[in-house]
């Protein structure tokens, strides 16, 4: 089998990939939504494709891997593996998990990223409210993850939160030394959160990056009595290029509430000094980002060898990311967690991909479904109506 063509569209607010090769068989990819400038970073690895067998993942993937970085840019290479995979299963006739191993879990945890209500503000009421409306959702999720401090409204919304002007720019995160009030306004909403959730259902928080390290370790110790299952992103993460492994472990050996990060981060290479020096407790890399499934899988069984925890990131991720989170998340080892679930964005794309559970999720799970490949496929009639201008052709 050859791979015939490579063509990269945006529907709805995600990027789709779709490799076609001369026996009829293509597979499917997808980038974080909002990223609509990557379809030509995509094109740009065809000329690397044409022509490979797509079921030799790795062999094609040693052939762009290194043309990729850091978040934005290891998303069209990690979409492409994805795409990969996808291909090698339906060639094979089996699940994608069969390929990375088989699974371990007949169903996979997830935390609530994607089902998401308007906040009326950031008072630590605002919090409770919302986080009543998570606990009330049809999900029945048992893990939720909430933004804090420079990951939120805090710095422009509270008053004197940080020493320092907030910036407005979405890229540009909010960084410095914070004053008593903004702290004790961070704990005062995680307080009332708690209040609401009980011990019934686990609280993540989204906190940065941006805190400044003796900040996050009061913030960590501060935080102690109120179990929480991970603080993210307190120092980098989100789109940051760099990693600071050294910094996050000043901050995770001193309390015992869990630090997590490593969205952005691709590749292994990537993850090692975290890993390795024990910098945080748990990693969250997103398979849209690290550089695929695979590379997911190998991060977590390296990670699990140091006594590191795995919860992935996905939110952005949209439907054919959500396949490719339960195909790989059923075969990790029991470090895994949960995985952060996207939701399809807009609504419309549940009506144009078939494969997935009615409902997708039930009492905060998924069940891995056992249909060739990712397991899901367009309902092309019903997708071509959403593919833009100039893109008519991509299902041809
Ligand atoms: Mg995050």
């Amino acid at each position: 089998m050859k791979i015939t063509d490579l063509k990269c569209t945006v529907i709805g607010e995600n990027p789709v990939i779709r490799i076609t090769t001369d026996d009829g068989i293509d597979g499917y990819g997808q980038a974080e939504n909002s990223k609509p400038y990557l379809c030509p970073h995509v094109l740009f690895y065809k000329p690397f494709l044409i022509g490979e067998d797509p079921t030799n993942v790795e062999r094609v993937m040693q052939k762009i891997r290194r043309l990729g970085g850091f978040k934005p840019w290891g998303s069209a290479v990690s979409a492409i593996e994805m795409a990969l995979w996808d291909i090698a299963g339906k060639a094979a006739g089996v699940p994608v998990y069969k390929l990375l191993g088989g699974k371990v879990r007949d169903t996979v945890q997830i935390y609530n990223g994607g089902v998401r209500f308007p906040m009326n503000g950031t008072s630590p009421q605002d919090y409770a409210d919302n986080v009543a409306l998570m606990k009330a959702a049809p999900q029945k999720f048992r893990l939720i993850k909430m933004p804090i401090g420079f990951h939120s409204t805090m710095p422009h919304q509270v008053p004197n939160f940080a020493y320092g002007d907030p910036h407005e720019s979405r890229h540009q995160s909010n960084r410095g030394l914070m004053t008593e009030q903004g702290l004790k306004h961070v704990v005062a909403c995680v307080e009332a959160m708690k209040s609401v959730l009980g011990d019934e259902i686990g609280l993540a928080l989204d906190c940065g990056p941006g805190w400044m390290v003796p900040d996050a370790i009061r913030l960590a110790k501060a935080l102690e009595p109120f179990h929480i299952t991970w603080l993210e992103d307190l120092i980098t993460g989100d789109y940051v290029p760099y990693v600071l492994a050294d910094v996050y472990r000043e901050v995770t050996r001193v309390s015992t509430t869990p630090i997590h990060t490593g969205e952005q981060i691709y590749l292994r290479q990537n993850f090692r000094e975290l890993i390795e020096s024990h910098a945080v407790h748990i990693i969250g890399p997103d398979p849209a980002d690290i550089g695929g499934l695979a590379e997911l899988k190998w991060v977590a069984e390296y990670a699990d060898l140091h006594g590191i925890l795995m919860a992935p990131h996905g939110i952005f991720d949209g439907l054919i990311g959500l396949a490719g989170l339960v195909q790989v998340c059923a075969t990790l080892p029991a470090n895994f967690i949960a995985f952060e679930y996207p939701i399809a964005r807009p609504d419309w794309w549940y009506s144009i991909i078939e494969g997935l559970p009615n409902p997708i999720v039930e009492n905060g799970q998924i069940k891995v479904w056992d249909t060739p490949g990712l397991g899901v496929r367009f309902n092309v009639e019903a997708a071509k109506a959403y593919l833009p201008v100039g893109d008519e052709n991509f299902f041809d």
